[in-house]
């Protein structure tokens, strides 16, 4: 046993977890990270990347598919399931390894090891070795929720870890919540032509995003032939030797090779001790990776941010993004509103990529709410985010210039037809 002192130690090391490091390291503080299993947490080993390096294969496929009407010929083309997932490992492998670069570069130190909170400035590692800190960060993250009757078993009733884990893709799936995971897997596996029905418990689907959203979703779903149940959830399974049985709450039955539970994510936290601070998917409130890290400079670096404009995305063909309230939120007559078809943006003619809109909310100058389901979503929904978290208004957005031909004419065209 060996009993060392830091300036400052962090359990987990995630977004949040490796961000307090890097920075807390880069200001010459004295910093230890404890991991206890790989460095990068569930966004980079479990989450975002993995899901994102296997959407690139799976959208691509899907687009070759469809791609006689923007002539490009691509008769009988096909997929290889292990290559994907060989190329989705290497990415985690080279991102993980530039990782923990970073962090030795910044001077922090890595522990390999379960850790635990002993005290207010006490960490022991499970080799019972002792870590005096003048301040602990716990950014101990989350884990796929279990649902009763649906308990994980690795085989036919799979979380968000274990789908990454199949050699071999299902024939057929049911997806449990449409929440971003859900869509996100439910847009991956039809791509590469898997069977997959989704059943979700609101009355619609992707229930966080604005109502328009959440139906123009349930519009593009039905147009690909995607089969989806909302108010809907199950009531009991039979686990066959070839498949499942499913009984819906709606007295439907239902079969599946597989069942992806997405229905959210438990938080991972250690017993509550005075001044220590929770940060990341462990504080409990937004669980992204942006909003983790965000929270781990804000301790680190005394750098503030916005909670009101964290950007949400949902990744896919097209992306879904948001940022600010939705109008469910608003009373009516509190706000005006535009409603653009990304179809009457040049661009999206271009890229044959005509469904979507961008939904812009606002009252008086101020913008409110901005929703936006279009090819490249994730990036207009920033420019939106940092002109309100500036309070830059809508007369103040006339004045910049916008590119042509761009998705990003479609927020001029918006702000200009307010
Ligand atoms: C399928 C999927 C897709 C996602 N896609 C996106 C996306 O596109 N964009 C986005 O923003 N977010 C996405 N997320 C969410 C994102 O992954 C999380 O919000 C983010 O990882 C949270 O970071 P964190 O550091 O708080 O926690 P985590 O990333 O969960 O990291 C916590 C770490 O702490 C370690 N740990 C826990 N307890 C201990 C202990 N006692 N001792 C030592 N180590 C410990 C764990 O092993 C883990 O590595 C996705 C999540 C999933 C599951």
């Amino acid at each position: 046993m060996e009993e060392k002192s830091f300036d400052i130690g962090i359990i987990g090391g995630g977004p949040a977890g490796y961000t307090a490091a890097i920075n807390a390291g880069k200001k010459g503080l004295k910093t230890v990270l404890f991991e206890k299993n790989e460095i990068g947490g569930t966004c980079l080993n479990r989450g975002c990347i993995p899901t994102k390096a296997i959407m690139h294969s799976a959208l691509l496929f899907k687009e070759l598919k469809n791609s006689h009407d923007i002539g490009i010929n691509t008769e009988n083309i096909s997929f290889d399931w292990t290559k994907i997932i060989e190329r989705k490992d290497n990415i985690i492998l080279k991102l993980r390894k530039m990782l923990e670069l970073s962090i030795k570069n910044s001077g922090a130190t890595i522990i390999n090891s379960e850790a635990q909170i002993l005290d207010k400035e006490t960490i022991k590692d499970s080799y019972n070795n002792i870590y005096h800190c003048k301040k602990i960060i716990l950014a101990t993250g989350s884990e796929p929720k279990q649902v009763k009757g649906l308990e994980f078993d690795g085989d036919k009733i799979l979380s968000s870890d274990d789908i990454l884990r199949l050699d071999k893709l299902p024939k057929s799936i049911v997806i449990i919540g449409s929440g971003a995971i859900g869509i996100e897997w439910c847009r991956i596996l039809s791509a590469l032509d898997v069977d997959v029905k989704l059943i979700e418990m609101a009355d619609h689907l992707l229930p966080v995003a604005d109502i328009e959203v959440s139906k123009r979703i349930e519009r593009i779903f039905k147009s690909e032939k995607i089969n989806f149940y909302l108010n809907n959830s199950i009531d009991h399974i039979d686990k066959r030797p070839n498949n499942i049985f499913i009984r819906l709450k709606s007295g439907e039955d239902i079969s599946a090779d597989k069942i992806l539970v997405a229905v959210g994510r438990s938080v991972v936290n250690q017993p509550h001790v005075d001044n220590v601070v929770t940060i990341g998917d462990a504080f409990g409130s937004i669980q992204l990776a942006h909003f983790a890290s965000k929270q781990a400079l804000e301790e680190i670096c005394n750098i503030k941010f916005d909670r009101k404009f964290v950007p949400f995305v949902v990744y896919g063909t097209p992306e879904i993004a948001w940022v600010g309230l939705r109008e469910q939120d608003l009373t009516p007559g509190s706000y005006q509103k535009i409603l653009l078809p990304i179809s009457a943006i040049g661009k999206s003619h271009c890229d044959n990529a005509l469904d979507g809109f961008i939904k812009i909310l606002k009252n008086d100058d101020c913008i409110l709410g901005v929703h936006i389901i279009s090819k490249e979503a994730s990036s207009l929904v920033m420019q939106m985010s940092i002109a309100m978290q500036n309070d830059i208004g809508i007369s103040k957005l006339k004045e910049i210039c916008f590119p042509h031909p761009t998705y990003s004419e479609g927020l001029f065209e918006s702000i200009m037809n307010l």
